[in-house]
């Protein structure tokens, strides 16, 4: 194999573990832990995640996408996964032969799923209620005769109701209990009450705040990568979050330059003394935003190091001046810690305007992870 440039994300699967764990203990022992690993586990790599949490005790799995399920499928994992985004078109034959559990939000996909399922199987369906996300869903009032509708279909079977939480990060605000007020009153119409469904309408954040939006499975995401869902605060720390990524690269090379001199595309930043800087070996491409420009510090040697320029899609540059050990090769912190500083992703998050999630999954699929096994 072709050695890699030394840019590189350590996924610490330990951390991965712990968080899950946290999402474990609060719901309690009644209640099932399904962690989302969309998105290719938010950017960190679903497949090695997935296999410690199968062995941790997930209960079962979630994606957004048939794409998404079909590698977790392939790498032997036999517990159930979720489709949160439902079926497209096109995609019912697949959702039967990878054995997965999609959520319906309208009755002509319960009806594609029907004419696919192979004679003599069932193929179970998440009906999704709109109760206040207004993305996707049944109306509320509409689910009592989509069931009486689902009763004549072969094929299928209503395996239970979710729903999204929209606003479940503000824990003080009244929109999560006006969407639980909504399933509550779905769940006591007689047609339904009847069916006893298990319910999931839980997030990272619903499953932290708000315990009576527990129900019977809950889908934490976010908080497994060790972010925080409530934004800025509270952080990580703070809930017993133990960050999983850390984002490393190296000095290819240090100038030193006069009082003066312009730096990198478009010369946006000219050196105001002597100064040393120093280029690092990570750009846009390896999803290190633009967007940050001047707001950027790294870590190197234990200090902090104020990115200066334009972030060009290879490379960027990094003023070394008060770092004197600062050289060709010394590692360099983008996320995560050294010695005694961090740079969190949600600093990184709070520079580019947007939320740690959107960070994990900007990585680019051209860095590297490695992952820190588990200690056994
Ligand atoms: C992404 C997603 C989740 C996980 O949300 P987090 O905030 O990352 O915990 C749960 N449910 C649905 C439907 C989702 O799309």
């Amino acid at each position: 194999m072709a050695t890699t440039r030394p840019t590189w994300l350590t996924i610490d699967l330990e951390a991965v573990v712990h968080n899950f764990q946290q999402a474990q203990e609060a719901v309690g022992p009644g209640v099932e832990v399904w962690p989302v690993v969309k998105a290719d586990g938010y950017g960190l790599g679903a497949l090695p995640i997935v296999e410690v949490l199968d062995k941790a005790g997930a209960s079962g799995f979630c994606v957004a996408l048939v794409e998404e399920a079909a590698p977790l499928r392939a790498s032997g994992l036999q517990k159930p996964i979720s489709l949160l985004s439902g079926v497209f078109e096109g995609q019912e034959k697949a959702v039967a032969q990878l054995d997965l559990r999609a959520f319906v939000f309208n009755k002509e996909q319960a009806e594609r799923l029907s004419e696919a399922a192979p004679a003599g199987t069932l193929i179970p369906l998440w009906i999704k209620i709109n109760t206040g996300m207004n993305r996707l869903g049944f109306d509320p009032e509409d689910v009592a005769s989509f069931l009486a509708e689902m009763d004549l279909l072969t094929g299928v079977w209503p395996a239970g109701l979710v729903s999204h939480l929209a606003c479940a990060d503000d824990v003080e605000g009244d929109v999560t209990n006006r969407q639980l007020r909504i399933m509550e009153a779905v769940l006591s119409h007689p047609e339904v009450a009847a069916r006893q469904f298990p319910v999931s309408m839980a997030n990272s954040a619903g499953l932290l705040a708000h315990p009576d939006t527990h129900f019977a499975w809950v889908r934490p995401g976010i908080m497994l990568y060790g972010a925080s869902p409530f934004y800025p605060a509270p952080s990580p720390v703070e809930l017993n979050l133990k960050p999983v990524a850390t984002w490393t690269s190296v000095i290819m090379q240090v100038h030193d330059l006069s009082e003066g001199t312009g730096v990198g595309y478009g010369h946006s930043f000219v050196t105001g003394e002597a100064s040393r800087i120093a280029t690092v070996a990570v750009g846009y491409a390896d999803g290190f935003s633009r967007h940050q420009e001047g707001r950027i510090d790294v870590l190197l040697h234990g200090r902090r190091a104020p990115v200066v320029g334009r972030v060009s899609m290879d490379m960027i540059s990094v003023d070394v001046t008060h770092i004197p050990e600062a050289a060709e090769g010394s590692l360099v912190t983008l996320m995560g810690r050294d010695g005694e500083e961090e740079i969190p992703v949600e600093e990184i998050a709070g520079r580019m305007n947007t939320i740690p999630y959107e960070v994990f999954c900007n990585l680019g699929r051209r860095v590297p992870r490695r992952y820190l096994p588990l200690d056994d």
